[in-house]
């Protein structure tokens, strides 16, 4: 993932999921044609920012039109101003010496080209549903980030006109069981929903989006990593095969050649691997146990994982671009240690140690977003907040001090 960043006065670090910008308050969102995540304000507003420090998002009616900071005019996604589950910006202008955006087929519907994908969404008169369809979205926009920044085709309404052209690319998400019960209990009349791919449609089961009901089938399947990116990841996987196939003749036999004959039967293959389980020494062919029931899941796997690397390594470098973190000022910041790292007690200075943990934070929690895993920091600390801290940090120095003293006086 790309380091977004505010053009306001401190210009803090946006999170590709933000929809407001915590420091200046002004709306944020991301332009796909753009690939960037920007700060708008309202068009025709004199008062166009929330007060500094006053958390709660300008809203915005379905109407609205906003503007970057070079005038660049934009209407939210719809499913933002109906169901606040896309940050994404539609463009109404683009400015004469933007470079070449990329441009997306126009929707009636007012929907971003990535809630365009959607063929079925969940049934949102379930009120449990709506927090886990949000969940779905967002793993979703995560992973066409980087396919779009792979220039890979994920447009939704091409015409497939012969067996030349692959089939487009669409999202079901369903679900055979309730939410409610985070997903114990079978809805009547439901058939069962398989997450999987099928001639350009990715059907992803409601259930992943849930924690409990997620964690319980990881634990069940004894998987070491199941998250919703992960499975959007690996489905687009089977997808973008259909497509390597389609449009380069040379790419199925150089497939077989890497990962095994695709023919083999997938029914027989599935029976083998949930009756004996993966060979015993899988780990040095396959990066996971499922890659190993057949050729197809071993490629959708090793996919996942170049986008789980590629993603997380772009996370990172960007950082280390643009952030103190990934630098000298975190190997010579003095902390408080009487025994660690660095023994200089005398030198340590709690806002060079806060500076440098809250653009650290931020790095530790972009990292994770770009693995599908939750924020390990989701803190935000405040100035109050922060001067407890220090309170903290000069007792402790306060401490060796006092100490010291004792030890010499006695
Ligand atoms: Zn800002
Ligand atoms: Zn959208
Ligand atoms: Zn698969």
């Amino acid at each position: 993932m790309k380091l977004f960043r505010c053009s306001c006065e401190t210009k803090p670090v946006l999170y590709f999921e933000n929809v407001q910008c915590g420091s200046c308050g002004r709306l944020t969102g991301f332009c796909p044609e753009s690939m960037e995540l920007r700060p708008f304000t309202p068009v025709d507003s004199q008062e166009p920012t929330a007060p500094v420090g006053e958390p709660g998002p300008t809203t915005p009616s379905a109407t609205n039109v906003w503007q970057d900071d070079e005038g660049r005019k934009y209407i939210q996604c719809a499913n933002w101003t109906q169901h606040q589950v896309c940050n994404w910006m539609l463009p109404l202008t683009t400015n004469e010496n933007d470079q070449e955006p990329r441009s997306f087929s126009t929707d009636a519907e007012g929907l971003c080209p990535a809630c365009r994908l959607n063929d079925i969404i969940p049934d949102l008169s379930v009120a449990a549903n709506v927090p886990l369809w949000h969940g779905l979205e967002k793993a979703k926009r995560r992973c066409l980030f980087t396919l779009l920044e792979l220039r890979l085709p994920v447009e939704s309404d091409w015409e497939v006109e012969d067996e030349s052209t692959p089939p487009p690319l669409s999202f079901r998400f369903m679900s055979d069981k309730d939410a409610n019960t985070h997903f114990q209990r079978p809805l009547k009349g439901e058939e069962p929903v398989l997450t999987g791919h099928a001639d350009g449609v990715i059907t992803i089961n409601l259930a992943e989006a849930d924690d409990i009901a997620r964690v319980q089938t990881r634990v069940a399947m004894q998987e070491r990593y199941r998250t919703l990116l992960g499975h959007f990841r690996h489905e687009c996987g089977h997808y973008y095969w259909e497509v390597f196939k389609v449009v380069d003749s040379e790419f199925v036999d150089a497939f077989r050649a890497v990962f095994g004959d695709e023919n083999a039967s997938y029914q027989e293959a599935l029976d083998r691997h949930y009756e004996q389980g993966p060979p015993v020494d899988w780990q040095n062919d396959f990066v996971s146990t499922y890659a190993t029931m057949h050729p197809w899941e071993d490629w959708a796997e090793t996919w996942a994982h170049y986008l789980h690397i590629i993603d997380t390594l772009e996370t990172q470098q960007s950082f280390s671009r643009n952030s103190e973190v990934l630098s000298d000022s975190v190997r010579e910041v003095g902390l408080p240690f009487a025994v660690g790292s660095r023994d200089n007690t005398a030198a340590s200075d709690f806002d060079a140690i806060m500076d440098l943990w809250i653009d650290a934070s931020i790095v530790l929690n972009s990292l994770n977003r770009s693995m599908g895993l939750p924020d390990p920091y989701p803190f935000v600390l405040h100035k109050p907040i922060q001067e407890k801290l220090r309170f903290v940090h000069n007792t402790i120095k306060r401490f060796y001090q006092v100490s010291a003293q004792s030890d010499a006086g006695s």
